[in-house]
Parts: C-alpha cells; sequence; structure tokens
C-alpha cells in the first residue's frame, strides 16, 4: 500500500513537470539536441505537442531506441486518446501500474498495436523501422487518414529492398509515397535497423504534415547496368531520373595475359546525372608485364639477376661463370641451359660447363722425350675392355675414334675411356664414305655423333676421323673438327693376327707418329698386350693426340687434317 502511494506521487510529479516544461520550454533544454542537426525541428514539434519527452530532463536519447511501450504512449496521444490508465484487459506481461499500461490496452483494442502469442506484449521490444512504418499506417487508418495509396515505384529506387519483411511492404510503399520515410544517401531503406528516438520524432513531424501533402509524383525511373570488358553484367540498380548511379558490388577484374596486367580504373562515362537507360563498361588500364630471369651458376649461387618485358629476350650481364676443377676434370663454361629468347615467365637460368679429364696425376709427359699416339677406330667394340686393360696396367694412353651408333649402346665404355685419360673422337654415326654423302647428311653424322657423347660425358669431342680416311677440303670444311689421319696403318681389320700387327706397330715407330688400329677385334687386343710394353720399353711415351699435337708443338685448327705430329 505504501509503494503505491509512493509512485502515485511520483507519477503526479512527473505528469506536473511534463505539463510545465511542455507549454514553457522548448527541445533546447536538452543537450543531445543540437539546434542545427536535422532532427532539431522534429523533435521539438514532438516535445512541444506533448507527443515525447525526453529519458530525462535534459536528455532526449536522440539515439536511443523506440520500443513497443513507448510507440503505444506515443500513439495514444497523438489520437488524444481517453486512455484509463491502469487498465490491461490482455497481455500477462503488462504490469498493471506502468507508464504505459493504459496505452497499450488502448492501442491494441484499437488495431493500431498487435500482440503476441500466449498473451504476451512484449513492451520493452525494440521496434524496427519497416515495424514504424506498419504502426504509423494502423494509427493513420485509426485517425481516418487515406492510408491506401501504396505505389511501389519509388520503392526500385532502394538497393535493399529485397530485406524488407512481406508483412510490412505495403507500408513501405505507402511511407515512402507520403515521405514519411526515407533512405539514407546510399540509398538504403534499412527496413530491420532499430528506429532511434529522433527518427521516430521525424516520422511523427512528418505524418503530422501529412494531410496537407499529397503523394509526390514518381519520378521516372532508368535501370543502370554495370558490365565488365566481356559483356558480363555486375551489377544492375534503378536510378531516379536526374540522379546520380553507384556501383555496390566488388571492383571488377580482368585476368593479366601473357603480356599486360590490367587494373580497373573505374567505367566508361561519369556515372549521372541519369537520364535514361544506361550501360556503363569497365575500363582497365594495362601495363606491360616484365618478368624475372635469375642466373645461377654450377652450386645454385645466384650470379646476375634482371627484369624482362615479356617478349623480349634475356641478356646476361654478369661476369663469366666459373666452375672450379676437382680431382678428374676441369671445367670450362658452356652457356645456359635454355633458350634466353621470348621470355614470357619468370625464369631460372643456371649454367653449363664442359668437363675435361685431367691428366692423370701418375702420368707425367716429358717434352724431350719421343712419343706416340696409338689410335683405335670404329669402337666401341669387343676389343676396347682388353685394351683399355692393357692401357691402365702401363699407366699411358691412346685415342679411341668411336662411331656414334657404338658410342650409344656402350655408355659405360665410354665413360672408361674417360677415367682411364684417353682422348675420345667423332667417327661418323653409322660409319658412311663421306664422298658419297650430302653437306647436310656430313652435318648430321657429325652433330649426332657428337650429341651421343654429350649425352654420356657433358661434352663433345674436339678430334673427327672420317670413316675410311676419306675427305677432301670440301669435307674438311664441313666436318669443322680437327681431323685426325694416321702415318701408320697396322691392317689389323685386315690381317686380324696378332703377330702382324705387332711387327707393323713397333717396326715403323718414330716420334710424333699415330698409329692406327681398331677396337672390334681380339687378334688387336693381343697385340696390343705386346705393343705397349714394348714401345715403352724402346722409350716412347704413350699420349693421346691432342697431347701430341700440343707437345709437339702444334696449334691444331678446325676443318684441317693432321697425319702425324713430327718435331718441328
Ligand atoms: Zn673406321
Amino acid at each position: 500500500m505504501f509503494k503505491r502511494v509512493i509512485s502515485f506521487v511520483i507519477c503526479f510529479v512527473i505528469f506536473l513537470t511534463t505539463v510545465l516544461i511542455s507549454f514553457s520550454e522548448s527541445a533546447d533544454r536538452f543537450s543531445d539536441v543540437k539546434k542545427d542537426a536535422w532532427y532539431y525541428v522534429p523533435v521539438n514539434f514532438v516535445y512541444e505537442n506533448g507527443y515525447m519527452q525526453g529519458i530525462s530532463d535534459n536528455e532526449f536519447g536522440i539515439n536511443n531506441a523506440m520500443t513497443r511501450a513507448m510507440f503505444a504512449v506515443v500513439a495514444a496521444r497523438i489520437a488524444d486518446a481517453d486512455v484509463d490508465p491502469n487498465r490491461n484487459d490482455h497481455f500477462t506481461d503488462v504490469p498493471a501500474d506502468s507508464w504505459y499500461t493504459g496505452a497499450v490496452n488502448w492501442a491494441f483494442e484499437n488495431g493500431i498495436v498487435a500482440g503476441y502469442e500466449n498473451g504476451e506484449f512484449r513492451p520493452s521490444q525494440k521496434i524496427t523501422r519497416e515495424q514504424a512504418a506498419v504502426l504509423l499506417r494502423a494509427l493513420g487508418d485509426y485517425l481516418d487518414y487515406d492510408v491506401t495509396y501504396e505505389d511501389p515505384t519509388l520503392l526500385q529506387l532502394y538497393h535493399d529492398r529485397n530485406q524488407i519483411s512481406p508483412y510490412a511492404l505495403s507500408s513501405i510503399c505507402w511511407a515512402l509515397d507520403y515521405g514519411l520515410i526515407a533512405g539514407n544517401d546510399d540509398c538504403a531503406l534499412m527496413p530491420k535497423k532499430t528506429a532511434t528516438r529522433a527518427e521516430t520524432a521525424a516520422i511523427i513531424y512528418r505524418f503530422s504534415l501529412y494531410r496537407d501533402t499529397p503523394p509526390a509524383v514518381p519520378p521516372k525511373i532508368f535501370k543502370v547496368t554495370f558490365a565488365d570488358y566481356d559483356g558480363k553484367v555486375l551489377y544492375t540498380d534503378n536510378v531516379a531520373e536526374g540522379k546520380y548511379a553507384r556501383y555496390r558490388a566488388e571492383d571488377p577484374k580482368k585476368a593479366a595475359d601473357k603480356d599486360y596486367r590490367y587494373s580497373f580504373i573505374g567505367w566508361d562515362k561519369p556515372l549521372g546525372p541519369i537520364e535514361s537507360d544506361t550501360v556503363f563498361i569497365a575500363q582497365y588500364s594495362s601495363e606491360r608485364i616484365s618478368y624475372k630471369v635469375t642466373f645461377l651458376n654450377w652450386d645454385g649461387a645466384e650470379l646476375y639477376n634482371a627484369y624482362v618485358l615479356s617478349g623480349e629476350n634475356a641478356v646476361y650481364k654478369g661476369k663469366t661463370p666459373e666452375k672450379p676443377e676437382d680431382e678428374k676434370n676441369m671445367y670450362t663454361f658452356i652457356g645456359w641451359d635454355k633458350s634466353m629468347n621470348a621470355i614470357y615467365c619468370d625464369t631460372v637460368f643456371t649454367a653449363r660447363f664442359k668437363a675435361e679429364p685431367k691428366p692423370v696425376s701418375s702420368r707425367v709427359i716429358d717434352p724431350t722425350k719421343p712419343m706416340i699416339a696409338i689410335t683405335f677406330d670404329d669402337g666401341p667394340g669387343s676389343g676396347s675392355g682388353p685394351i683399355l686393360d692393357t692401357l691402365e696396367q702401363y699407366n699411358c694412353v691412346a685415342t679411341f675414334f668411336d662411331v656414334g651408333t657404338n658410342v650409344e649402346r656402350n655408355p659405360s665404355i665410354i665413360r672408361r675411356e674417360v677415367e682411364v685419360g684417353c682422348e675420345i673422337g667423332n667417327h661418323s654415326y653409322n660409319h658412311p664414305n663421306f664422298r658419297n654423302l650430302s653437306a647436310n647428311q656430313i652435318k648430321e653424322q657429325i652433330n649426332k655423333t657428337n650429341n651421343a657423347f654429350i649425352n654420356i660425358l657433358g661434352y663433345a669431342p674436339e678430334l673427327m676421323r672420317p670413316p675410311y680416311g676419306a675427305t677432301n677440303d670440301n669435307i674438311n670444311s664441313i666436318i669443322n673438327m680437327k681431323i685426325i689421319l694416321w702415318s701408320i696403318d697396322t691392317l689389323d681389320w685386315k690381317s686380324r693376327n696378332a703377330d702382324s700387327v705387332y711387327k707393323i706397330a713397333v717396326g715403323e715407330a718414330y716420334d710424333g707418329a699415330i698409329i692406327l688400329m681398331h677396337s672390334l677385334y681380339p687378334s688387336t687386343a693381343a697385340a696390343v698386350k705386346r705393343i705397349v710394353p714394348a714401345l715403352i720399353s724402346r722409350g716412347y711415351q704413350l699420349v693421346t693426340v691432342s697431347e701430341l699435337a700440343y707437345y709437339k708443338g702444334y696449334q691444331m685448327i678446325n676443318g684441317q687434317r693432321y697425319f702425324h705430329f713430327k718435331n718441328k
């Protein structure tokens, strides 16, 4: 009982204060209501007319939410309704003595607000912007305003119109047509956003002008389409005549091709004022792509890098790559692992080196003493292994003029020839007589054999011996390698007799001679077993052809023939 008396006294004091303030002061008393704000006039209007009060003596609560109970109270005031303050005939969640009790009862009974299931009203639930339109229209209906006009034209201008709840759609159209609500600068209605007290004041203010203001004539509305460079539609919108189009989708992208990279820079024409249905096409700037080229040494160390425009050639501007010699080989830089022409992607080049076997360290050549180069043609063949065994046994070397087809079949013998310290030479691909071949056929014989060596050893020989020794000045220039013939022919292919081969080789030997034998015959291999120690015991050093030329002071030239290297 005591509580009720207190609350009655408080209510009475608030009522008196409200009445006094209503007639004596404007919205200027609220610290959160600025004179130059868009809501100043509406807040002043609702306050002076007693439709809405502040949330405290000096605060209107412009950004506070509007609740269902607040709306019922405001509606009752606008309708100047005769409200029984404590009456609640319908709702379980409306207390008997609240500030909104009678107003809720009245608004429900007059069809302005609805309830929820199970007898709930949910008085403190916040109202959304679309709910505000629905409630206001119901109030208009109660006040005998004409609320039937709901032209959907204006709705087309709002790009979030699809978010409006179906039950609120006609009320939104009505509210738009009468200018009670408007979207923001971005043409968004935000129907599900909570309505603030300032917004509510604004629609109540406009609502008061409603009867005197006929609906605006809907503007002409045009369709604007934003399309990508390939015609693909990116976004469409409706824009009122004379207004500006806005693009509200992700920026268009155009994929780079092999030459150009593209950046979106805008649309092909200004976005407004719009005077007709309009298609805007995305515009791109193009920038020639450059690719990074990196040059690496054999060990992965970077030697040089640069950027090259797409389609142009890479150029190496670093210092010549070097690879230190190891136990077996000396290395010479011979170029890069791929073509530097027409670069269309980031590219890494790796230096390639030719490996030249180092002379076997225990073999020492005395340039003042006699030396001979023994040579074996047509291999690798069945004599190759035993011949190499003999050479190895006496720590000396020979030169093998191998045939391309046999090279391809016997890579391990080729590797062993080099390991023993011997020199390798080109003896054509399949042993034709070069006098019967065209220039191109000769070149093919040379190149295929050199490639067979490269595949196994990583480098090509420098020496060439034409099959049958058949050559002439023209053929020499086509071969364009150092052409090695011989000065002592053992005729081992003819005799197939080890004694005979031995007699010729040892009997005719002289300082600077080149001796011809073949890798194919066991009789030759047997002869070599005796020839090698015999020549050594007579004071000859057995060397490769290139060593013989070098120590005898010859500078060999490509396309030249050599039969022997006598002292000059
Ligand atoms: Zn031959």
